[in-house]
């Protein structure tokens, strides 16, 4: 069909086209959805854009676009942002120091066999798993840091709202039992596991890519043990892998490396 990449992508591969998409559909599509942002939504923008700033391993142009956004934020006095003036803080810029954060949408880790599958949610887990690795980097920070951050876009901004209530209940389960930058990547990968299995065999399930407990053994064979008979995840054996996985040198610029 017409949406088919030309070939497949490697599921051990993260690319950097998904994680690029993922940034200007959030900032220039669900955040542009609201003419004003007031209050909660102002305060999630801030905390997203702040964790982009600091964790996003980013081509430089795209880090000084993280950044320079990040930086109008924290300026803004008062307690609304009217979208014309975010706006042009997310207009692309090439003069010396270029801020450029592409204007369009390309998937290809998160290409899907037909246009209304994957995209752009499966770019916002891969994106948001990224950021918690990235920011086991920096331990003495608060655990919660990023997966707060998520947590208030998704309220505030995902715009499948269905997913929004479905996250915040997770959240507001166990998310604050957390104590350790390495557990916060735990627990949103153990989080997305349980999504995977409540949505398997359903309709947003693309036929192509079947909901799987992640990772399968064929991407991480010491991820899976077995004890009294029964299969069981190695935990340590997990970050070890998403630490590998989400890394820098493993995000791949285009389909052809
Ligand atoms: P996705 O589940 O989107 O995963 C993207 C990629 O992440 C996979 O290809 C794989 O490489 C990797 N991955 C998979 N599992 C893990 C894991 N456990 N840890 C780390 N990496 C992993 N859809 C609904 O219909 N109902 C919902 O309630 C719902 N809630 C959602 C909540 C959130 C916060 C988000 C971001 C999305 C939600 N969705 C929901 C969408 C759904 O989870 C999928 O994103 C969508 O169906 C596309 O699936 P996918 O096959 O591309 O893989």
């Amino acid at each position: 069909g017409p949406y088919m990449p030309t070939r497949a992508p490697d599921t051990s591969k993260v690319y950097m086209a998904d994680l690029e998409s993922a940034l200007h559909y959030a900032l220039r599509v669900e955040v542009a959805r609201f003419s004003v942002l007031t209050g909660e939504r102002v305060r999630a923008l801030k905390d997203f854009v702040a964790v982009l700033a600091k964790y996003f391993p980013g081509r430089p142009f795209v880090q000084n676009f993280l950044r320079s956004v990040d930086r109008w934020l924290r300026n803004v006095r008062g307690s609304r942002i009217p979208y014309s003036a975010l706006k042009l803080v997310l207009t692309n810029r090439k003069e010396v120091a270029p801020a450029v954060l592409s204007n369009n949408v390309t998937w290809v880790g998160c290409q899907g066999s037909e246009p209304h599958f994957r995209g752009y949610p499966c770019s916002l887990w891969t994106l948001f798993h990224l950021l918690t690795v990235q920011a086991t980097r920096h331990r003495r920070l608060d655990p919660l840091e990023v997966l707060g951050a998520m947590r208030g876009y998704v309220q505030s901004f995902f715009g499948c709202r269905e997913c929004a209530q479905h996250f915040e209940g997770m959240a507001a389960e166990s998310m604050d039992k957390v104590r350790s930058v390495d557990e916060a990547a735990l627990w949103l990968w153990s989080r997305h596991n349980r999504v995977n299995a409540r949505l398997a065999g359903t309709a947003t399930e693309d036929p192509q890519f079947p909901k799987l407990q992640w990772p399968p053994p064929e991407l991480c064979h010491p991820c899976h043990s077995v004890v009294k008979r029964r299969q069981v995840w190695d935990e340590a054996a997990v970050l070890q892998f998403l630490k590998a996985y989400f890394s820098p040198i493993n995000i791949f610029l285009n389909y052809t490396e």
